[in-house]
Parts: C-alpha cells; structure tokens; sequence
C-alpha cells in the first residue's frame, strides 16, 4: 500500500485539478451506518419503501419513511469528521482541491473545513427540512421536535404542504445545479479520487467514468470492490480514514512541509 500511496500522493501534487467524491463509506468512521454494508440502513428497511412516488403518494408511506429519517438523524446529528474528512479539508487549505462531490447527506465536509464552494451535495442534506410544495426551509432539529411530539409525517406550517429531509430519495428529482456542476467538473479533472463509495447508485456513479473518458487519472479506495475497479487507473482496498491520512502526510512530504509518513 506504502508504494500506492506514493504514487497517488504524486498525482495530487502534479494534478492542477483534483476532484474527491465520497459516498457513504467516508462517514462509518464516524457511526453513520452506510446503506450496503452488512448492518446498513437496507439491512433493516427496504430501499421500495422509500420511493419518492410513495411518499408523495401515501400517508403511511410518508410516516415509515419519517420513522426511518429520525432514526438516521440521531447518528448524524451526533457525527464529528474523521481523519479522511479532515484529509479533505487538508487538501483544499494546500490548494489541491478543485472540488469534493458528495453523495452523503451528513453535512460533515462542512464540519470537517472544506469551503461551502468546494462541496457539491448530489444527494442534499439532511440538516434541512423542505416543503416539497412552497419550498420552505425548517431546521432539521425543529421538525424532529414536533415528531416527537406526535407529528409522525409532518406538513408545512404557511402552506400545508408535504414537509420532507431535503435530501433526494429514490425517483427523485436531483439538484439541477449542482448536478450540471458535478460533470462539469469530473469532465475538466485530471485526478478523480472516489473513497467509501460501492459506486452503484445512479447518475451520481457515472462521474468516475465521465472523468476516465476525458483525460483524467481514477483511484478508488473502498473497502469493497466496485464496479469499476477495473477501469481505474489504481484501487486500494482498505479503511478511508487511516488510508487517507497517511495519504496526506506523503503529500505533505512531497510538497516539503512535513515529515516522514506513518503507516
Ligand atoms: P453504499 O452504502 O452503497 O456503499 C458504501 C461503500 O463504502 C461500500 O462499498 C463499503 O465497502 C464502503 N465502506 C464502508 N465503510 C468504509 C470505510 N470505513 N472505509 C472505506 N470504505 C468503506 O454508499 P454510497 O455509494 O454512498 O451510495 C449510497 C447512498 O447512500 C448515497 O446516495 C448517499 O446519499 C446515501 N447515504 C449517505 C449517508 C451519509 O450521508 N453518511 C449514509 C447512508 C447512506
């Protein structure tokens, strides 16, 4: 692994843009379960439930996914970044980030230190709640209240709307902007970097390929194999944290502001 890390230390160095694209692997290290691993969130619910055609369509629906969001909430709310989070903010304070496309929702790029400006939010956030109908926004933490207090799919207070986590489920549409943004830039990159994802989950998945097709160098580093480890140009297999921390230090090294590596 030493001499991988070298050589993906030396492509951050000499790339001029480097995009990072996490998934849900990224933030187990800090007790948010991910979807597909053994113990994950569709060990326990199934992904049909969550349908976006379901939760528009019916008020049980809308409830058992309430019930999911809020036992997903707590973990969230509780997440501090871990050492590949703050390898991301590393990155960007030395200037090597062009931009990290995240497919998680737990806000913890931002917690972590990467800039507003620098986190593309495929998937949105769970931080926010918004109507689906007027579009107003609430405070995650205001709407779990009135949950506890018995609201179990609670509507919005100006227009009586469906209020929903402002994160994009299943057969939902996906944020416009940040989309168009996202290949914009996985297209433009010369080093795409995917850690903690199994990169199947679609469009967000494509990016790695835009970027390949285009010129860029790809390195994936996921506990599990993916999809496209075969395309990639290098692949570790390992934990994102740990891996990604003796990363920074081998760049750090070779930009000469640090010193030996440990791994
Ligand atoms: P996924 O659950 O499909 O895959 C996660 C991958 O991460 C797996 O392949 C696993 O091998 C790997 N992994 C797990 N822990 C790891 C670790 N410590 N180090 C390295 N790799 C690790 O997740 P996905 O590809 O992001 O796609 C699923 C969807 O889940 C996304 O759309 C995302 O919105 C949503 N999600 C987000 C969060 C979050 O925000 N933290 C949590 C659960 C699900």
């Amino acid at each position: 692994m030493e001499e991988q890390l070298k050589q993906i230390a030396q492509w951050i160095i000499t790339s001029k843009r480097v995009v990072v694209f996490s998934g849900a692997g990224l933030s187990t290290e800090s007790g948010i379960p991910d979807f597909r691993s053994p113990g994950g969130v569709w060990d326990k619910y199934n992904p049909e439930d969550f349908y976006f055609q379901n939760f528009i369509a019916s008020e049980a629906s809308r409830e058992k996914y309430w019930q999911m969001a809020t036992e997903m909430w707590e973990p969230i709310k509780a997440a501090q970044p871990n050492q590949a989070h703050l390898t991301i903010s590393e990155l960007e304070k030395l200037g090597k980030l062009d931009c990290v496309i995240t497919q998680n929702i737990d806000g913890l790029h931002l917690k972590a230190g990467n800039s507003e400006e620098k986190i593309l939010q495929l998937h949105g956030t769970a931080i926010f709640v918004s109507c689906l109908s007027c579009k107003k926004r609430y405070d995650r933490d205001e709407i779990q209240e009135r949950i506890k207090k018995g609201q179990m799919a609670p509507r919005c207070e100006v227009c009586g709307g469906l209020l929903k986590p402002a994160t994009i489920s299943f057969g939902q549409t996906m944020p416009e902007k940040e989309t168009q943004a996202a290949y914009h830039r996985s297209s433009t990159c010369d080093l795409f970097i995917v850690i903690g994802s199994s990169l199947v989950v679609q469009p967000a998945a494509s990016m790695p390929l835009v970027a390949k097709r285009n010129g860029a160098k790809l390195v994936i580093i996921n506990r599990d194999p993916t999809p496209y480890d075969d395309t990639a140009d290098l692949v570790i297999h390992a934990q994102a944290g740990p891996t990604m921390a003796s990363l920074l230090e081998y760049v750090k090294k070779g930009i000469g502001i640090d010193h030996e590596p440990t791994i």
